[in-house]
């Protein structure tokens, strides 16, 4: 039934991002996209096409992909000669799966929670992440990928604009976060192009935005990486007070904040990454 859809530009296999074939799929298995799931299914071929491209994938690389959906992106991953890992929550889609990327041999699907599985097991070797994140946990599935020191290389993610704003963000902006400190302190970001909500079905009421993560090692070193994480969250908790007053309602120690090399009376927006390992080594003293 699925052969009489368009096929793949380069294969004979039908292809999954398009809206007539997306809506063809979801009523022959009888579903609707979930909300509470974050489902928002890719239908545009030409940006699967440009998310594999920013992934720049050679043939026989590892990809980890969140959240496979009914297969839209999977199926471009698949195509660029990528092996896929593919992670996904919703017990009805692996029937869909079956049947919509039958036939491709490079892939392998995984059912469950990606913030239970232990990925450090799943992806033993260098591989790439390439995901239309759900967005009601893409700060979680971020800070999994990069603070548990996974042999990832890149990280290709669709996120809510606003979110990609404050990955990508600076020192000295409203919008620099505990997030913006994670992401750049162990990779270096840029955001790639954005996504309108047509190329969505159901269409998000937002727009999107691809961002591409090149992780590397942090730039300088961090004596203890879960401490400095504590240091940078607490120093944001509370954006609009100064360093002393935030980090002292965490019970840091006032002294060692005083004396820290610091100015104390900044505010956590202000500090690069280098200040806040500073800060944190001693913090740690
Ligand atoms: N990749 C598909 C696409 O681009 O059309 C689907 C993307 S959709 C935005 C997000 C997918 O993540 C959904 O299929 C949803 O069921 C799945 N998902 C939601 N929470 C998840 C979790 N905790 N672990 C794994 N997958 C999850």
């Amino acid at each position: 039934m699925l052969n009489e859809l368009v096929p793949c530009p380069l294969s004979l296999h039908p292809l999954i991002a398009d809206p007539s074939a997306t809506k063809h799929i979801l009523r022959r298995f009888k579903l609707r996209a979930v909300k509470g799931l974050g489902q928002n299914f890719l239908i545009d071929a030409q940006i699967v096409r440009r998310i594999v491209e920013a992934a720049e994938i050679s043939p026989g690389e590892d990809v980890l992909e969140i959240g496979a959906g009914i297969g839209s992106l999977t199926q471009g991953l698949l195509e660029a000669g990528a092996n896929v890992t593919a992670i996904e929550l919703d017990k009805k889609l692996p029937a869909v799966l079956k049947e919509t990327l039958a036939g491709y041999e490079n892939f392998r699907l995984i059912e469950g929670d990606v913030l239970k599985i232990n990925l450090s097991e799943l992806m033993p070797k260098a591989f790439k992440v390439a995901a239309n994140l759900p967005y009601y946990i893409t700060t979680q599935i971020l800070l999994a990928l990069l603070e548990k020191n996974l042999p990832v290389t890149k990280i290709v993610t669709m996120v809510q604009r606003e979110v990609a704003e404050r990955m990508t963000a600076v020192p000295n902006s409203k919008i620099y976060g505990a997030l913006s400190v994670a992401v750049r302190l162990r990779s270096q970001p840029r955001i790639a192009f954005d996504v309108e909500p047509k190329s969505f079905l159901p269409p998000p009421e937002i727009t999107s935005s691809v961002v591409v993560c090149d992780v590397r090692k942090p730039p300088f070193e961090i004596v203890d990486e879960e401490f400095f994480t504590k240091v940078v969250r607490a120093a944001f908790a509370q954006r609009r007070k100064t360093l002393l007053n935030s980090l002292t309602a965490s019970g840091f120690n006032r002294e060692k904040i005083l004396t820290s090399g610091i100015d104390s009376s900044l505010r956590a927006e202000n500090l690069s990454l280098e200040d806040f390992a500073k800060l944190s080594a001693a913090l740690k003293s």
